[in-house]
């Protein structure tokens, strides 16, 4: 009888003898009989191995293996009311992958507090833990989630240049590289590169990538790469048909992670709730307004912050939405590739911000050439360093608009997670650059 190569997630008391491949994560000798939790990806399983009834040698290494060193198992499967699984595993061979080297840098099972720093210099060990790994688990769901839905509508998925000679979003946050001696920067985003494939006739793009800010902050909402969720999209009447586009993929994704999610959800203990459609949309204005009346007092043209973000998010919340846009941003505040509102200060843009936080900016941008030009120069950029972008517009470029969401910022809001860089796995910020 050979025994049939398994997982904790595919063992079932239909195989007579069975192999599991995993990590010992715990043993307890109890004399006469000994008990082996060994842990994969899906969970664990209880070996049992009475002392009397197997090999000495092979009680003898399996009692004494290290914990967290990686083993097959080899044995007899059978009904067991005392475990989880419902059922055990009677040893009767053993394969000793690598022993792990003692102490471990951090406990698995352990209930002790570990600093996050001593996490993240050991995220091998810290994504041993199932809540830490559930949480990626459920961001790779996130992110299919996310292909899935702007594949339903029509959007081409595009991959865009990570190195890049000048930036879209302001200079103090770009990372410079030496590019075969000359300067180089890495994408701050695929802002100028989407936009140029709207005069392709690909009239519908996305990208899902990574994106670099030399962000001096040093906060639990910024990193210095994240991955940035892109859309693009030709032909709008206004930004409030790339604001529908949004709903849209947010009314696909949240019952969807939910449901696929459940699992996952499960091993963290929490919920996501979707948030009420249609996002009620505020104009700048009325933010500032809604800050004043907490007194806080912004001057026209001022950023809402971090501080006031947080208070609108708690206004809003207690008239139950968790998703509101925020419209109309002063055109000073905006880049210069936004659309401006013509005769006043404002520009045809928006932020999305979810409970409390900003997660995505966008808008309606401006297609035309001269007007473009214009822009940039008010902005005091060179034109002449974005010749090959402002080459697409002087041939035909249709009227345009899109997004950029931050996909981690997303995940710790329907999370609820209290840092952004428990949503990346090797997190990058001023003080990190390894693992
Ligand atoms: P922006 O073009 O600067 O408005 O960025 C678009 C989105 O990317 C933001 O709404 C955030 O969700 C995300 N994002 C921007 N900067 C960072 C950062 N330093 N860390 C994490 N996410 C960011
Ligand atoms: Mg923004």
């Amino acid at each position: 009888m050979t025994a049939a190569l398994r997982d904790t997630r595919t063992i079932s008391l239909e195989d007579e003898q069975a192999t599991v491949k995993g990590w010992v994560q715990e043993i307890r000798n109890l004399g006469g009989i000994s008990f082996i939790v060994i842990r994969d990806r899906y969970g664990t399983l209880q070996v049992t191995a009475p002392k009397k009834k197997i090999e000495p040698e092979l009680f003898q290494t399996l009692t004494t293996l290290p914990r967290e060193s990686v083993v097959a198992v080899t044995g007899t499967v059978k009904k067991s009311d005392q475990t989880a699984l419902g059922l055990e595993l009677i040893p009767s061979a053993l394969e000793v992958y690598a022993e792990a080297m003692s102490p471990l840098p951090l406990g698995v099972v352990d209930k002790v507090h570990v600093e996050p720093d001593t996490r993240l210099n050991n995220r091998f060990m810290d994504m041993r833990r199932p809540e830490i790994r559930a949480v990626f688990e459920l961001k790779s769901l996130l992110m299919d989630l996310i292909g899935e839905a702007m594949q339903e509508m029509d959007f081409v998925q595009v991959n865009t240049p990570k190195l890049v000679s000048s930036g879209a979003e302001g200079g103090s946050t770009l990372f410079q590289v030496d590019y075969f001696g000359k300067p180089a920067y890495l994408a701050q985003s695929p802002q100028l590169y989407k936009q140029m494939l709207m005069s392709t006739g690909l009239d519908r793009v996305f990208e899902m990538g990574p994106a670099f800010r030399a962000e001096h902050s040093n906060t639990v909402r910024h990193v210095s790469e994240f991955m940035s969720f892109d859309g693009e999209m030709s032909w709008i009447q206004s930004q409030e048909d790339v604001m529908h586009t949004i709903e849209s993929i947010m009314a696909y994704v949240f019952p969807a992670m939910a449901e696929r999610g459940a699992k996952h959800l499960e091993i963290l203990g929490k919920e996501i709730v979707a948030p009420k459609m249609p996002f009620p949309i505020l104009r700048y204005q009325d933010c500032l307004e809604m800050l004043a009346s907490k007194g806080m007092q912004l001057k026209d043209g001022d950023d809402l912050g971090t501080e006031g973000e947080k208070l609108i998010g708690e206004i809003m919340a207690e008239e139950g939405h968790d998703m509101y846009w925020i419209v109309e941003y002063p055109e000073l505040e905006k880049p210069f590739y936004i659309m401006e509102k013509e005769g006043t200060p404002y520009s045809f843009s928006f932020d999305l911000d979810y409970k409390g936080q900003e997660i995505s900016s966008g808008g309606q941008r401006e297609h035309r050439y001269e007007q473009l030009v214009e822009r940039m120069r008010a902005k005091g950029l060179d034109p002449d360093s974005f010749h090959s972008y402002l080459d697409a517009f002087r041939y035909g470029m249709p009227p345009h608009g899109g997004w950029g969401i931050g996909v981690e910022r997303l995940l710790v809001k329907m999370l609820d997670l209290p840092n952004i860089r428990e949503a990346i796995i090797f997190p990058r910020d001023i003080n990190r650059l390894t693992p």
